[in-house]
C-alpha cells in the first residue's frame, strides 16, 4: 500500500501487532480526542521505526483516555536512510529548526559536531528525539534517524570511513554548480557537513580540503544561515545523487 497523505500518523513508543491495543499517551489521547475530536472506531495511522505502519481504530476508555487498536498493515518498516548529516549544533530554536528539515529531507544519522567556533557545545537528546518525531510524522517517513553524541570535528575526521564521502558545505570554496560538482561524485555512502553561525576556522577549512575523502561545495554566492543552509545542502544533494534523482 502507498502512504496516505491526509492521514493522521502517531509515532508509538512501543511494538506494534495486530489486535494487540496499545494505550495512548496522555498527550497523544488529549491530540485524538479533544484536538481532532476523534470519534469512537475513527482509525489513524501509527508507526515505530520498527513494525512498519499499521491502520489503528481509535477506542475510547473515558472522557481523556483512549486505546489504539491496530487492524492492519499499510507499510512494511523500510531500511533506515543512510545519509549522514553533521552539523554544529545552534541555538534552541534553529536547532529544532534544522533537525525537522534535515529529517525532512531524509537523513539517517544526525551527528553533531563540535568546531572552534561553535557556541553550542551541547544538544539536549531527547528534544532532538522529539524534533525527528514530529518531522517523521508530518512527512510520511517509517524511519527514525540515529541521534548520535557531540564529536570533536578533529576526533571526527581521524575516525572517518574514507569510504563514505563527506560533502563539506564551504562558502569560501570557488563557485561552481553544486550540482555540477556532486554530479562527479562516485555513487555510494555519503555525509554532508554544515558549520556553525561563525563558520570554519583557515585551520578547519584546511583540515577539511586536505582529506581524499572530503568533496568542498558552494551553495552560491550569498552566505546562508546555517539552518538555511542545512536545506540548502540536503536538497541539491538529493537532487544530484539520492532519492530525488531516482
Ligand atoms: N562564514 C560566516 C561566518 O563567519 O559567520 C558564515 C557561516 S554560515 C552562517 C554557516 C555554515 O553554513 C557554513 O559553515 C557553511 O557550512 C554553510 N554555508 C553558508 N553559506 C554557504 C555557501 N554559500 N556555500 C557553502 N556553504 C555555506
Amino acid at each position: 500500500m502507498t502512504f496516505d497523505h491526509s492521514a493522521q500518523r502517531l509515532f508509538m513508543e512501543c511494538r506494534i501487532a495486530h489486535n494487540v491495543a496499545i494505550n495512548a499517551s496522555r498527550e497523544q489521547a488529549n491530540y485524538l480526542l479533544n484536538v481532532l475530536r476523534m470519534k469512537d472506531g475513527a482509525t489513524v495511522l501509527i508507526f515505530n521505526g520498527i513494525d512498519g505502519e499499521w491502520l489503528a481504530q481509535v477506542k475510547h476508555s473515558g472522557r481523556k483516555a483512549c486505546d489504539l487498536l491496530p487492524i492492519e498493515q499499510t507499510r512494511g518498516q523500510p531500511e533506515p536512510y543512510d545519509l549522514q548529516y553533521v552539523f554544529a549544533p545552534l541555538k534552541q530554536a534553529r536547532l529544532d529548526y534544522m533537525i525537522q528539515k534535515a529529517v525532512e529531507m531524509g537523513a539517517g544519522v544526525l551527528q553533531p559536531v563540535l568546531t572552534q567556533y561553535t557556541q553550542i557545545r551541547s544538544v539536549n537528546p531527547k528534544r532532538m528525539r522529539a524534533n525527528a518525531i514530529e518531522a517523521a510524522e508530518q512527512c510520511g517517513i517509517l524511519q527514525l534517524p540515529q541521534l548520535r553524541s557531540p564529536e570533536k570535528l578533529e576526533t571526527l575526521l581521524s575516525s572517518w570511513n574514507g569510504e563514505r564521502r563527506l560533502v563539506f558545505c564551504d562558502e569560501g570554496a570557488e563557485f561552481e554548480s553544486p550540482i555540477t560538482a556532486l554530479a562527479k561524485i562516485d555513487d555510494g555512502k555519503l555525509a554532508i557537513l554544515v558549520g556553525p553561525e561563525g563558520g570554519f576556522s583557515p585551520e578547519e577549512r584546511e583540515l577539511l580540503v586536505s582529506r581524499p575523502y572530503v568533496t568542498a561545495i558552494s551553495l552560491g554566492p550569498r552566505v546562508l544561515r546555517a539552518d538555511t543552509a542545512a536545506v540548502a545542502a540536503l536538497a541539491v544533494l538529493q537532487a544530484a545523487t539520492g532519492d530525488w534523482n531516482q
